[in-house]
């Protein structure tokens, strides 16, 4: 029997696939209803459909991007299109569309319960005021987010590091391209969820003091007339990706595993923890299914392509970090070329691995970047 707390994506999408596989699951969320608050830009790159079908009639996808622009503090930008689009989804329709999968097939679903901690033999979750407990499974999974109480209760220890996330919702007119901006905070973004309406985000380090400051600052330049266009905020955080992390653990016969944001299954270049929680949910059910049958599986082999995936945008996170305007306006110009920008349009952010040897390949002038992360 498999427990899993926390319904947002990662819970909601291992559910699915682990009830599908035949397991008898539970999934416990703290609020009474999936999907909010919401604290999410969601757009993800085309990598969703190597989990999700691919269908027409997706009721979260509110908008595909084919055009980013990313700026430089020089105000140069390099235009990219892309080969298949982004899509921005509606996280409250997405998250509660993933449980709706797996509650037909065959999950079940309670709300409005809050994981507290262990007793000797049980779970204990706390349901509109009254405590309640349940036997203890043979598998848990903390998906319950970067706060995650199962990794604290289960001595898997707490979110190092993390970002805050300050994003609103305007009106805006505009050219349905989503503009990144890699050195306001540590990332900017403005993602068009129409022609008439974007959200306009940032992420700055959790010693921040002035976040309020400088989101409305940046979001006023983006949007000008700030009355008439702001319609709602939708802060929230964004845990660092800590490379070697422990993620199981084993409580007395009763195997523990974090998932998602809960095991900072983020990249750590833009705080996109999507896709990458569904690979590694994918890794962790086959693991799980062989477990079942007491076959050998080795969960670091089956993650080790995520994990090498992660890594990398935390190296790159940490070369970033040390890049100056001049550093940026430099390599803003160095991708402008026209080689660069085809490598771009070709493979997306969560295929790094395979996207930062074809930029470098294309245009050898990135190869004075690597002094950033020599020293990283
Ligand atoms: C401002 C902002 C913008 C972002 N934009 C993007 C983006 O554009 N693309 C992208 O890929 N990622 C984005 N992210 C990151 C993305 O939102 C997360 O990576 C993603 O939500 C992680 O999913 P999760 O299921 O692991 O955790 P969560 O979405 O946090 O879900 C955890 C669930 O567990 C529940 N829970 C928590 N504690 C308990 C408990 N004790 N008991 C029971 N239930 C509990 C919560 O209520 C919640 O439903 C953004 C994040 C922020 C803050």
């Amino acid at each position: 029997m498999l427990s899993i707390v926390g319904a947002g994506p990662a819970g909601g999408y291992l559910a699915w696939k682990m009830a599908e596989r035949g397991f008898e699951v539970e999934l416990y969320e703290e609020h009474g209803e999936i999907g909010r608050p919401v604290a999410c830009t969601g757009i993800l790159t085309p990598s969703l459909w190597r989990h999700i079908p691919k269908d027409d009639g997706l009721p979260f996808v509110l908008n595909t991007v084919s055009e980013a622009r990313i700026y430089a503090p020089s105000g140069e930008h390099v235009p990219v299109r892309f080969k298949e689009p982004d899509v921005v989804v509606d996280r409250e329709l997405f998250d509660r569309w993933l449980v709706r999968k797996a509650e037909d097939a065959g999950c079940d679903v309670y709300r409005d319960h809050r994981f507290e901690g262990y007793g000797e033999h049980s779970l204990d979750f706390r349901n509109m005021g009254r405590q309640v407990r349940v036997s203890r499974p043979r598998f848990l999974v903390g998906a319950d987010g970067p706060g995650s109480t199962v990794a604290k209760a289960s001595g898997l220890g707490e979110t190092a590091d993390f970002w805050i996330g300050a994003q609103a919702r305007f009106r805006l007119h505009n050219d349905n391209a989503v503009r990144f901006y890699p050195f306001v905070g540590s990332f900017a973004w403005v993602v068009p969820e129409s022609r008439h309406m974007a959200r306009v985000g940032l992420l700055v380090p959790r010693e921040t003091r002035n976040v309020h400051q400088i989101f409305w600052q940046f979001a006023s330049d983006i949007v000008g007339d700030m009355e008439g266009s702001f319609v709602e905020n939708q802060p929230g955080i964004v845990p660092r990706h800590a490379p070697g992390r422990r993620i199981a653990a084993d409580l007395h016969g009763m195997e523990v595993f974090l998932l998602g944001d809960a095991a900072g299954q983020v990249k750590a270049t833009t705080g996109g923890g999507i896709v990458p929680a569904f690979a590694a949910a994918d890794a962790l059910a086959s693991h799980l299914a062989y477990k079942r049958l007491n076959r050998p599986t080795d969960l670091r082999a089956r993650m080790s392509r995520l994990n090498r995936e992660l890594w990398l945008h935390a190296r790159l996170r940490t070369a970033m970090d040390r890049f100056k305007p001049a550093d940026w306006d430099k390599l803003v110009r160095a991708c402008a070329h026209p080689r660069a920008r085809a490598a771009l349009a070709s493979v997306d952010r969560d295929r790094l691995l395979s996207l930062l040897p074809r930029l470098v390949l294309r245009q050898p002038r990135l190869l004075t970047f690597i002094r950033f992360l020599a020293r990283s």
